[in-house]
């Protein structure tokens, strides 16, 4: 049994459902269809999801919020037409929207139960268009289909005995459309992942009916090994590790969500990225172990990179030799609910890098002051614009030369190394360097490992 998961550009019109059905009519392995919310038809376009934000914001401040109703709608309205569906279909939808602009609903609840309406009329569109088709396909909702998650909100954390749940959708008879993002909470609270969150239902559901393969349909023929608006035409990736793309989602690869590696590499699910669009290529094979090439100029599976960091550089003389230095340090960052990314050391000094949103200029003098008060340390400052880039490759770990190269490219590129940090695991790489320098950086890196 496969579970397909099918991506916003996968469902943008009626065109993209109906490739959506010649896939699901090709292999009868795909019992599990999980959807996303209809994502733009073009550059200008707007996801649905974004749409329903908007809509249910404006709906909670009371603010014209009809334009954005009529503009959903019309979108469903056209998908549905086109396929021929019947028009009950489109009553249906209504009258959920409905349902939750006249429910009493807390304003965090309201949004999230908006948010969810993109995937669940994707879900019921596609059930119903498969039905067309002659295929046994039936719409079931993420409460009924076992996906009961913590009420916790760092992540998607499924109630312990779910999967046992999930397990018995394997005795379905047909295909099953799941929409993807959102659960319910043991309570019956609707609870929406974070964005993009679809990949981690199908991963659940993969996970929970054991799967032979989840199946992640999207836009693009394959991973790439660079992200192709810096440079074209990148070498795709085959086979990649779960750590791999871990590493690789985290610094900006936005093809597969990281937190839905966790059910997969929990259950050791193999996962294929596939192409709706061009669904005969191979896709790439996200798998636990590869035997990776230790060569230098192999070893290197994928390079990303992401904006929007800044570091708090700290700096105090022996401390090196100060116990509790580190945790004290650590301790202001968690009352001020600050997370944060890596902290580089040096003996007398240590960086921490955290994400813009986690220190917004306004709060960056309070934090200065207290690391400064507290720890009576010589210097605090901020240093900003900063991009992280990530070389990943599990082969790195035995293949001598790979900082060689990598310190080389950054020099050719004129791009000043402001910080390098080998995580532990050696899978990965990272380079702290000023964001104006990211695009010469990554080509620059592309030359040295791939050309
Ligand atoms: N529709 C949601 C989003 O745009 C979730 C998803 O597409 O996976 O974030």
């Amino acid at each position: 049994m496969k579970v397909a998961k099918f991506g916003g550009s996968s469902l943008a019109d009626a065109n993209q459902f109906r490739k959506v059905g010649n896939i699901i009519k090709d292999d009868q392995k795909r019992k599990f269809v999980v959807v996303s919310a209809p994502g733009k038809r073009h550059d200008q376009d707007y996801k649905m999801t974004d749409l329903l934000i908007d809509f249910a914001e404006a709906f909670i401040e009371k603010d014209k919020y009809k334009s954005y109703y009529i503009t959903i709608l019309d979108r469903f309205t056209k998908i549905v037409q086109e396929l021929e569906l019947a028009e009950t279909i489109l009553t249906e939808i209504e009258d959920h929207i409905q349902g939750i602009m006249q429910s009493d609903l807390p304003d965090e609840q309201m949004i999230n139960s908006f948010k969810a309406v993109g995937e669940d009329c994707s879900a019921k569109i596609l059930s119903a268009y498969l039905q067309s088709l002659g295929i046994k396909a039936t719409y079931m909702n993420p409460k009924d289909a076992g996906i009961i998650l913590e009420n916790d909100p760092t992540g998607a954390h499924l109630v312990q005995n779910s999967y046992q749940s999930i397990y018995k959708l394997r005795d379905h008879d047909g295909v099953i459309v799941i929409p993807g993002f959102f659960g319910y909470t043991k309570e019956g609270e609707l609870t929406t992942f974070s964005r993009g969150g679809s990949d981690i239902t199908g991963a659940i559901i993969a996970a929970g009916v054991q799967a032979e393969l989840y199946e992640n349909f999207t836009d693009v023929d394959s991973v790439f090994s660079v992200n192709p608006s810096i440079v074209k035409n990148p070498k795709e990736i085959d086979v990649l590790t779960y750590r791999e793309m871990r590493e690789l989602s985290y610094a900006g690869f936005s093809v597969f969500h990281d937190e839905a590696l966790i059910p997969a590499f929990q259950e050791k699910i193999p996962v294929c990225v596939k192409n709706t669009n061009n669904p005969s290529a191979d896709g790439t094979m996200i798998i636990a172990e590869r035997a990776p090439d230790t060569t230098n100029n192999n070893c290197v599976v994928g390079i990303a990179s992401n904006s929007g960091f800044k570091s708090i550089y700290v700096s105090k003389f022996l401390m090196n030799r100060e116990i509790g230095f580190g945790r004290k340090l650590f301790e202001i960052l968690e009352d001020e609910n600050i997370s944060f990314e890596h902290a580089p050391s040096g003996i007398d000094d240590m960086s921490i890098i955290v994400r813009n949103s986690q220190l917004p200029k306004e709060k960056e003098q309070f934090i200065i002051d207290r690391i400064y008060n507290e720890l009576h340390v010589d210097t605090v400052s901020i240093n900003r614009d900063l991009a992280l880039i990530m070389i990943v490759g599990e082969g790195m770990k035995e293949a001598i030369g790979t900082t060689q190269t990598a310190a080389n490219a950054l020099g050719d590129a004129k791009v000043n190394i402001e910080m390098i940090n080998q995580g532990s695991s050696e899978v990965s790489m990272m380079f702290g360097i000023k964001s104006n320098g990211v695009h010469r950086a990554i080509k620059s890196l592309y030359r040295a490992f791939f050309e």
